[in-house]
């Protein structure tokens, strides 16, 4: 099938119990990693195109390996979603140029400038066939150009949600509820610490999520900053010349029950970030004299396959939704 919206993705999602995986797209070998595991599992997927990512690879060759990755999966829904568009302009360029979603990421901004700037998006989205991520509240963290200082975040309002999606009309909205960017969610100031001196990060605000589902019944809930940081990776990154003190993410058990609500989609990047450099990282300390790129990226994606096979099967339960 071709690229599709998450319209009905989401719809399945929010009536099966189960989310799909948004997972960010940077390169050939992460496109693969990711929709090799999909495909496999028979599980629809969601590829996202930071600004960030945008910059790196240039957009042509990103929609062209997604189109690829199309082709070979041909018995799975994968749509190619734009994650956090901060103006009209990009917004525009992603929807003309083949994406089939896009985020716009106007929560920093005023309530009505978020709503106005969100309905001008949603407008020629739809016009165009394509559907609207937008946001209210904001995360802590750091990704690509989005970044907000630990201490500056918000919860979302739940007394807002209704007001906000009526006047926009997006088709999913992105809450905070405690996740967070990064590979460093949290401060240690934040937590606690278990017997084995790791970080245990406060709980997911699951009442705020709850109010918001109550007054948003049957619509689609998006949660951005869901990566779970593995300490098992921190370990080799940490163990083979990386130097990554207290990365922590979000408890996979909290997101699995976030799944089974109104949350369709869940965000994951600095997990596969951190799969793939334990995993170069590793290889290049037990193969000082490779030089190949092949011979160190064909076990990162392999590592990435086996991470998003991972959230897909225990974090989203989206295996066999396809
Ligand atoms: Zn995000």
């Amino acid at each position: 099938m071709p690229l599709v919206t998450t319209k009905e993705m989401f719809a399945k999602a929010y009536n099966g119990g189960y989310a799909v995986g948004a997972f960010n797209v940077n390169n050939m070998e992460i496109v693969q990693g990711i929709t090799e595991a999909a495909g496999e599992l028979n599980s629809p997927v969601i590829l996202q195109v930071s600004k960030g990512a945008r910059a790196y690879a240039n957009h042509t060759y990103l929609v062209k390996l997604v189109e690829a990755a199309v082709i070979e999966n041909p018995q799975i829904p994968i749509a190619l979603h734009l994650d956090h568009g901060d103006t009209f302009e990009l917004c525009k360029s992603c929807i003309d140029g083949g994406f089939t979603s896009v985020m716009i990421d106007a929560s920093s901004k005023p309530f009505e400038e978020n709503i106005a700037l969100t309905r001008k998006v949603v407008e020629y989205a739809h016009d165009h066939g394509v559907v609207v991520e937008a946001e209210l509240g904001t995360l802590a963290g750091v990704e690509d150009e989005v970044a907000v200082e630990h201490g500056h975040e918000s919860y979302t309002r739940p007394e807002e949600v209704e007001e906000f999606v009526t006047r926009t009309g997006c088709d999913s909205l992105a809450i905070a509820i405690g996740t967070s960017h990064g590979a460093y969610k949290f401060k240690a100031s934040q937590c606690t610490r278990n017997a084995d001196g790791i970080l245990v990060p406060p709980p997911l605000r699951f009442d705020v999520l709850h109010e918001c589902i109550k007054r948003l019944p049957g619509f689609p809930i998006v949660l951005h900053g869901s990566s779970s940081v593995p300490q098992e990776f921190v370990k080799i990154v940490n163990q083979y010349g990386g130097n990554m003190p207290d990365a922590i993410g979000i408890p996979e058990e909290q997101l699995r029950e976030a799944a089974k609500l109104a949350v369709c989609k869940i965000n994951i990047d600095s997990d596969i970030r951190l799969a793939m450099t334990a995993t170069i990282r590793k290889y290049f300390a037990e193969h000082p004299d490779h030089f190949d790129p092949r011979q160190y990226l064909k076990p990162a994606r392999q590592a990435v396959k086996d991470i998003v096979a991972h959230k897909i099967v225990y974090v989203l339960g989206s295996d066999g939704k396809a």
